[in-house]
């Protein structure tokens, strides 16, 4: 039975998807539903994340979203106490080679041409913060104080909470099998009933692909497993340090609330695919790089049965595709968030807020964000990933 009227349909209820829905009502549309094919929402990537928050990335777009997002949190957190569990405990990279020193500081002035306050911190001064790190060879590192870490399914719940607030339509196990272009919008078909929508918003995360096929379109999203790794530390302290990442290796380090360390390092031969379970060449990864910054930690057994794995929607380039699509008028994307979905999840739903309300995005220059890249071979890489 064809069931006409929606304003907006979304094609997915993680972070990205809720968040969209949120803004949008937010914005004044009418009819909002999102479709998840999960019998609860986040429950695929945003359920998987290590949680961090960070302005410190090395293009102008992610740290544009990154300083909308993060004062975007620091309000969620105020409004909805506890359950975010947003602890600004700051990002701090640290580098012990003339490279990484050279990289760091050149991000260090973009960063701070949009306001930020980035420090570069000497060795002691990283030590001061971060005692777990290894002195020896240390050049220093930077620091950005409003960073940190929140619970990714508390901001599933605080986007959730807040777009059913607001009137938005959640739809659980349902499935998108189908959309068909239509006069003024699209038919959704899933494997419950039959949609009208004028705008259709793929927020699909690593699934992002088999959306734009539907409607013959290539949407470059790719899963790319990643892996988090817990170490339990009886009698080390449990105080909170920042988010600590060895610039010259890729591993990040941070204290759980209540003690033991969090574990990632992302290898960037990994190769797409779809499991989730936990990597092996992971641990032995880790093992092989953790030395060289966080002797401590390698001294801490990793726990292996609170170790987890999830999928990354990765691009080509580490930055997600959102805008409207030329070919189909009224399809929206907005997945591709590699490993910054969680944090930057407000900006991406106040950009399809913009654009579909008002035509085109106030708050952001999408310019890098385009599908279209991908055809002109016109990609700016994010150096800054983890
Ligand atoms: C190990 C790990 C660590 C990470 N750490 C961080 C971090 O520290 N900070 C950070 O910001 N990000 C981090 N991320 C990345 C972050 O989790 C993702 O970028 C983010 O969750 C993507 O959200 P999403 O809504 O696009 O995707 P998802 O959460 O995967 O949501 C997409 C939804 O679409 C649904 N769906 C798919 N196809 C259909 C269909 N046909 N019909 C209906 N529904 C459909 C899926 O069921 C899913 O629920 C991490 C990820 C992993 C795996």
């Amino acid at each position: 039975m064809s069931e006409p009227g929606y304003d907006v349909v979304i094609v997915g209820g993680g972070v990205i998807g809720l968040s969209v829905a949120r803004e949008l009502k937010g914005h004044g549309v009418d009819r909002v539903v999102v479709l998840e094919r999960e019998g609860a929402v986040g429950q695929r990537s945003s359920s998987r994340a290590n949680g961090g928050v960070r302005a410190q990335f090395a293009t102008s777009i992610n740290i544009a979203f990154s300083l909308h997002s993060i004062e975007e949190f620091e309000r969620l957190a105020t409004a909805h106490g506890d359950v975010l569990q947003f602890h600004q405990t700051g990002y701090l990279f640290a580098t012990g080679t003339e490279r990484g020193e050279a990289l760091l500081r050149s991000s260090l002035e973009l960063q701070r041409s949009f306001g930020l306050a980035v420090e570069w911190l000497t060795p002691p001064e990283v030590l001061e913060r971060a005692p777990i790190v290894r002195a020896d060879g240390l050049r220093g590192g930077t620091w950005h104080a409003r960073d940190g870490f929140l619970d990714p399914y508390g901001v599933v719940e605080v986007m959730r909470r807040e777009a059913r607030g607001l009137g938005a339509e959640l739809r659980l196990n349902s499935e998108v099998r189908a959309l068909e272009r239509a006069s003024n919008g699209f038919v959704v078909t899933t494997d419950r009933d039959v949609l009208h929508a004028r705008y259709v918003v793929n927020a699909a995360g690593a699934e992002a692909r088999s959306i734009g096929r539907m409607l013959d379109l290539d949407v470059p999203v790719w899963p790319i497993r990643r892996n988090l790794a817990f170490a339990r530390s009886p009698g080390h302290p449990t105080d909170l340090i920042p988010m600590c990442v060895d610039f010259d290796t890729g591993v990040l380090v941070r204290r759980e609330v209540g003690g033991g360390y969090l574990i990632a390092y992302s290898n960037p031969e990994d190769e797409p695919g779809w499991a989730t379970t936990v990597d092996p060449r992971f641990l032995d990864d880790v093992a092989e790089r953790i030395g060289n910054r966080f002797p401590l930690v390698s001294e801490v057994p990793i726990d292996p049965r609170h170790c987890w794995a999830g999928l990354y929607p990765e691009t080509a380039d580490h930055h997600a595709i959102v805008g409207f699509c030329g070919e189909v008028e009224g399809f929206v994307l907005c997945a591709g968030f590699g490993g910054h979905g969680i944090m930057h999840s407000p900006a991406a739903g106040r950009a399809v807020a913009e654009l579909i309300t008002r035509g085109a995005c106030r708050s952001f220059d999408l310019h890098a964000l385009r599908l279209a890249r991908f055809a002109e071979g016109d990609l700016t890489i994010e150096s800054a990933v983890l």
